[in-house]
């Protein structure tokens, strides 16, 4: 289960799409990806994105990426970048960029066409009469004592709607399909309605705005959409969805639903995620945080990972969750293949070697990269003087630790073998240094009278280090369904310890780390140096991941 061995998938949608090729029915497929310029993408849409776009890219067709910008106030120009840049980002590239906002005049045309056919009025009634009046599952809804107005009158009513002669709520346009039909949303859903406002593309061209539905289908029609792919909750839309088609004799794609993408621990919902950058829980929508692709970014996730991991879970007909486990084995997959290695000690105690002469440095060679191995070596320093990590050291060990412990031997990774022989304390009796004397005879890690050690640990030269910031993140939520958790009660759930920052002692090559490389900081986990927040010989670092795959561990119990 990796990037590379993922196979071609295939599921209902790919088959669907393989009948209307080979039927004649569609000549060349055409997808889209639709999202509403009022937030960032997050991952839920990294999936919807790596449907489409992939779909088309198999199949030899086109992808558009449109605006669905029907909504003035919400959305932002800001958004409409963001979301360009977070596509990209993701490696697609769309076949065209749509707005449905220059679609205005078209809908409106199709409108008036409807009212004139008699399949479509305006109603005075406000939102909540109309709502009132819907009926519920069990029973039909009543008709607006407005549905049978003329249709001279309708058109004259929508023309002035248009114009601006009505104050916001004041009127909408309905479809007249069926007040009693078993579908709620055939019982003559609103078209459009009446909002004072400026908006992002059109300026104050309009008062009137199309309603998603009658916005999305024809959007999709214009542009000769085959496959209109969405999340679940549009099924119930799809009826209406084709009876607009249908009603102006208009192309009709095919719309098809699957299910939306959740993670455990993540939140999608964009009201939610906007209270947390709002509130200041967060620090921004880039936090590495936060679900949103450029928070993901941030953290370091490669954009490859996330996409063999959208493709991997595939297209299900029901709604599910995914375990955080197998998203974070891919970023690890892709990582271990990927990320220079170094070393970094972030909880550092010092270790002294007495029997190494003062001043004396040699540089051991390191491997870059064992998995890569055009990823060469480079030279790190070694010294009397190092750095190791606290936790690797125990001056009373329990049976089972295995590394560096008074009178014990282990391998300094890529140097030498070093055994305790001391230990320092402060007046409090913690223990300050550790002091070793080193085997000369086991340079490269191995002893030539074959003598073994339990344990390697990693180091760096005290007197080369570079001391740098390092970002520790955990879940952003201690609950792995935050969504369960309605707008005043999911702050409750915020995780108090999802970042930490510690000075960590970096080799010395860290020091002209650039903003976006990834390393593997050895025996510790994946770091992203910060874009950002680094400057220049001062890199910043954001844990990505740790090195303990949990979705491994899973698969080898189910064996
Ligand atoms: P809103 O709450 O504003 O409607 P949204 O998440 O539906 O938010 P859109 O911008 O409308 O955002 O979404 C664009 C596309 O992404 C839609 O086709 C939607 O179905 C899809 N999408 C959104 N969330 C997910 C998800 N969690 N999994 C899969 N697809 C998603
Ligand atoms: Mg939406």
């Amino acid at each position: 289960m990796t990037e590379a061995q993922d196979p071609a998938p295939t599921d209902f949608i790919r088959e669907r799409i393989r009948q209307d090729l080979a039927s004649g029915k569609v000549a060349q497929v055409v997808t889209r990806f639709p999202p509403e310029p009022n937030g960032y993408l997050h991952i839920g849409h990294a999936k919807a994105i790596t449907t489409s776009f992939s779909i088309a890219q198999e199949f030899g067709g086109r992808c558009n990426l449109r605006m669905d910008d029907t909504n003035p106030g919400a959305e932002d120009q800001e958004y409409v970048d963001a979301i360009m840049e977070d596509v990209r980002w993701l490696g697609f590239s769309w076949d065209g960029l749509y707005y449905a906002a220059d679609y205005f005049d078209q809908l409106y045309a199709w409108a008036v066409q409807l009212v004139e056919k008699g399949l479509a009025y305006v109603d005075d009634q406000n939102a909540e009469q109309i709502a009132n009046s819907r009926g519920t599952l069990t029973t039909p809804g009543t008709d607006s004592p407005h549905r049978s107005r003329s249709v001279a009158e309708n058109l004259d009513l929508l023309a002035r709607m248009k114009a601006g002669e009505f104050g916001d709520g004041q009127k909408v346009l309905r479809a007249k399909i069926d007040m009693a039909s078993p579908n709620l949303n055939l019982r003559d859903p609103v078209m459009y309605r009446i909002r004072h406002m400026h908006h992002q593309r059109t300026g104050d061209r309009w008062c009137i705005y199309p309603m998603y539905d009658w916005a999305h289908g024809q959007s999709d029609s214009i542009e000769g959409i085959t496959h209109s792919l969405c999340t679940l909750e549009f099924e119930h839309h799809r009826p209406l969805y084709d009876w607009f088609c249908d009603s102006l004799g208009i192309y009709k794609p095919q719309q098809i639903e699957f299910a939306r993408l959740n993670v455990e621990y993540l939140l999608t919902s964009k009201r939610k995620l906007l209270l947390l950058v709002d509130g200041g829980h967060v620090e921004g929508w880039d936090d590495p945080r936060m679900p949103t692709l450029r928070g993901l970014r941030r953290r370091g996730y490669p954009p490859e990972a996330l996409v063999a991991f959208a493709r991997h879970v595939g297209l299900a007909k029901v709604n599910g969750t995914h375990e955080i486990a197998l998203l974070e084995h891919f970023v690890r997959d892709h990582l271990n293949k990927t990320a220079l290695r170094r070393m970094a000690v972030l909880d550092p105690i010092e270790l002294v070697i007495e029997n190494w002469p003062e001043q004396h440095v040699e540089w051991v060679a390191a491997q870059n990269n064992p998995e890569d191995p055009n990823a060469g070596t480079r030279e790190v320093p070694f010294g009397r003087r190092l750095w190791i990590e606290r936790e690797d050291f125990l001056e009373n060990p329990p049976k089972d630790f295995f590394r560096l412990a008074p009178g014990r031997e282990v391998r300094l990774r890529f140097g030498y073998f070093v055994k305790c022989v001391g230990v320092d304390k402060d007046a409090a009796g913690n223990v300050t240094t550790i002091r070793c004397t080193y085997d000369p005879e086991t340079k490269g890690g191995n002893a030539p009278d074959g003598r073994k050690v339990k344990a390697t640990i990693h180091w760096v030269s005290a007197a080369h280090a570079v001391d740098a910031e390092v970002r520790l993140y955990e879940h952003l939520f201690t609950h792995p369904d935050p969504a369960s958790f309605d707008q005043s009660e999911f702050l409750s759930i915020l995780n108090p310890t999802s970042k930490r920052t510690v000075r960590g002692k970096l080799e010395p090559s860290c020091k002209d780390a650039q903003g976006g490389e990834r390393f593997q900081f050895e025996r510790l986990a994946y770091f992203y140096c910060d874009p950002k927040d680094s400057r220049p010989g001062a890199p910043v670092f954001h844990r990505t991941v740790t090195l303990k795959d949990a979705w491994k561990k899973v698969q080898q119990k189910g064996k």
